[in-house]
């Protein structure tokens, strides 16, 4: 995957989609394929969530819609 763009994908919650994009490119691989911030190999855990993230076009505001905080 490449990084994803800085604008957010229309419907995407613009403060989740910085957020999960900040963390996927804080957490890039080193040139042995190791996370630079965990040192695990990568795609480690919050580059990975990250990624399911924006994935999904970070459309965390559903749940939201759910709990009645919009
Ligand atoms: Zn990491």
């Amino acid at each position: 995957m490449s990084t994803p763009p800085a604008l957010p994908p229309e419907n995407a919650d613009p403060m989740v989609w910085a957020l999960a994009r900040q963390v996927w490119i804080d957490h890039m691989p080193d040139r042995d394929g190791f996370c630079v911030i965990c040192k695990e190999w990568s795609p480690c855990g919050p580059r990975e969530s990250a990624g399911i993230a924006i994935a999904l076009g970070a459309q965390v505001s559903w749940d939201a819609d759910a709990f009645g905080q919009q």
